[in-house]
């Protein structure tokens, strides 16, 4: 299906889409109207600015720039403007003029639009006259992903420096800005090319069924709330979605209007002809009667025992391959579908694919979060948590402890002659026993306890809801795990040993962060020069004294 829509011109936006896209996973939404990249263009730049976004790099074909109403009062808020241009354009504003790269013909249009935080690419190629297909006069696509917008940056605008970060709190800003995009762009389609065809009364309906999916930002309830939504209207026994991957014999159900519930159940195509014709065809299967075709031989006595007469299988075309093929498939008891209801189903299923893929995108937006977080907060060694992340969540616990005023303590513990260590063993070996101390670590604490690697070979543990004593036994119950079981390097046993310094909260001196570092510090510092591989802490001490003093 997709095929067929690429193949049929080799523009610049697939030879960039496919190029780049072999190695990866780019979420690319298609625009397939000049008029609405036009405006997605214009609009993103304004969400950036509204959305207070600093130091803003506009790079854009003369073109698409020249026809932006309003980028001279923008421009203040610009840090660069570049023109992919031969000669310089008639703006009187300060801008960087930059011949376009080899590769791009007059046809080509480029926009991007990149914050300290965030970016947006729109990219494609208008259509000549004799490429055009109906209302689509433009092939091109829009994304917001970092990674794609850096490779493009390199093929578009080498010399200039831009800095794109890579931290994950950007990922929030990116989400916000993606989002906002995208509903435009559902809005600017859903007006224009997708529902031509219908009636003033169907396009109400239409509108109706495509208002309650484009909210929806799980792909699982688009396509449940489309089947259930579409099913009323064109009355259906059963009306479900298939997903297809590449040549499988199997196909799945991601919904069918009659089960919420249902969700990748596995069907053969053995017993699907009609769904299997539509796959190697990329067209709709229509069977008005099931025993009076041919193609259902097959599988006839099947259906006539579940007492189904008509069948109607649609291709949904999707722009994203990785998706696989989804088809919409509906079944009647009673008579066959017309040919208004066919169009009508087939119009709407076009429209829903839109709002399905803004739904994948969402996930897969989602997903890259999910992962970016863990991997922000996670030290790439032993896989604790980072001292950055220590430190947000001990002020958090500070807070809370100091609030509902319950007890909170820490545990800070280095390693014992680790230098030494490396140095006999070697480096490798050295991070052996780091990754090894964590595990155990892990093993030992309590499953509210927040194990963090403090630095080298400094480790942390801050202990909700424990008091000193506790926080004291916890720690030697750590310290002994290590002490305990030997370390082994190529056969031979190495021991290797922690000390340690625990602080607990007081709530009548309200210690801070630092304090509570400072307390473990100390007991840490104290616990090296009196012999190592031992846990003091400093607080009880001095209770010890203030008690024997009394
Ligand atoms: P002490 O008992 O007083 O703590 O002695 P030490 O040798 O452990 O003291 P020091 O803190 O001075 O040494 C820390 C060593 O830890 C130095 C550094 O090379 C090593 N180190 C820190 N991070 C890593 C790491 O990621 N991998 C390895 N292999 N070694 C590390
Ligand atoms: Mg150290
Ligand atoms: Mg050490």
């Amino acid at each position: 299906m997709n095929e067929k829509r690429d193949s049929f011109i080799d523009p610049l936006y697939n030879r960039i889409r496919l190029e780049l896209g072999r190695e990866r996973n780019y979420p690319i939404i298609q625009i397939s109207k000049l008029s609405v990249f036009n405006e997605l263009c214009k609009e993103s730049l304004k969400q950036f600015i509204c959305a207070g976004e600093g130091n803003i790099t506009v790079i854009g074909d003369v073109e698409t720039l020249g026809r932006m109403e309003g980028l001279g009062a923008l421009s203040e808020n610009l840090k660069y403007l570049v023109v992919l241009s031969d000669s310089p354009p008639e703006h009187n504003i300060d801008v960087i003029i930059q011949p376009p790269p080899d590769f791009m013909d007059e046809n080509d249009r480029i926009f991007m639009v990149i914050s300290d935080t965030a970016g947006v690419v729109f990219l494609g190629t208008v259509l000549e006259d004799s490429q055009r297909r109906g209302e689509e006069n433009f092939i091109g696509g829009w994304s917001y992903h970092i990674g794609y917008i850096r490779e493009l940056l390199k093929l578009y605008s080498p010399s200039i420096d831009i800095s794109l970060s890579d931290d994950a709190t950007n990922l929030e800003k990116i989400t916000e800005l993606s989002s906002r995009i995208m509903s435009l762009h559902a809005e600017l389609v859903s007006e224009e090319t997708s529902l031509r065809g219908l009636d003033k009364n169907e396009l109400a309906v239409a509108l109706e069924i495509l208002k309650s999916i484009s909210g929806k930002r799980r792909a699982h309830d688009v396509l449940y709330v489309f089947v259930e939504k579409i099913s009323k209207v064109v009355p259906s026994d059963r009306c479900s979605i298939v997903r297809i991957w590449g040549q499988d014999e199997v196909a799945h159900v991601l919904a069918s209007h009659d089960d919420a519930e249902i969700y990748d159940m596995s069907i053969s195509l053995n017993k699907y002809p009609e769904i299997k014709k539509a796959l190697a065809t990329g067209e709709k299967v229509i069977i008005n009667d099931v025993r009076e075709d041919p193609l259902m031989i097959p599988c006839i006595d099947v259906l006539v025992k579940a007492g189904i007469r008509s069948i109607l299988v649609l291709p949904i075309v999707l722009y994203d391959q990785e998706v696989g093929s989804l088809l919409l498939r509906a079944v009647r008891k009673q008579g066959s579908f017309t040919p208004k209801e066919i169009s009508f189903f087939e119009i709407v299923t076009n429209a829903a694919a839109n709002a399905l893929e803004r739904a994948q995108l969402f996930e897969s937006v989602q997903q890259a979060n999910k992962a970016l977080e863990k991997l922000a907060v996670t030290d790439g060694l032993t896989e604790l948590y980072n001292h950055r992340y220590f430190r947000e969540r001990f002020e958090e616990e500070i807070l809370r402890a100091q609030r509902y005023k319950i007890p909170l303590s820490c545990a800070l513990f280095d390693i014992d002659d680790f230098k030494k260590c490396n140095d006999v063993y070697g480096h490798l070996f050295g991070d052996f026993v780091l990754k090894e101390i964590a595990k155990r670590m892990i093993q030992h604490v309590r499953r509210t306890d927040i194990v963090a690697r403090y630095g080298g070979e400094e480790f942390v543990i801050i202990m909700p809801q424990t008091d000193l004593q506790g926080a004291i036994t916890q720690a030697e119950r750590v310290r002994k795990s290590i002490e305990e079981r030997d370390f082994s390097y190529m056969g031979r046993e190495v021991r290797i040993t922690v000390s340690g310094g625990v602080a607990g909260m007081v709530h009548d001196e309200v210690l801070n962060i630092e304090d509570m570092i400072r307390i473990a510090d100390i007991g840490l510092y104290e616990a090296k020069r009196s012999g190592k591989n031992k846990i003091v802490a400093p607080q009880l001490k001095q209770k010890n004294e203030k008690e024997f003093h009394q």
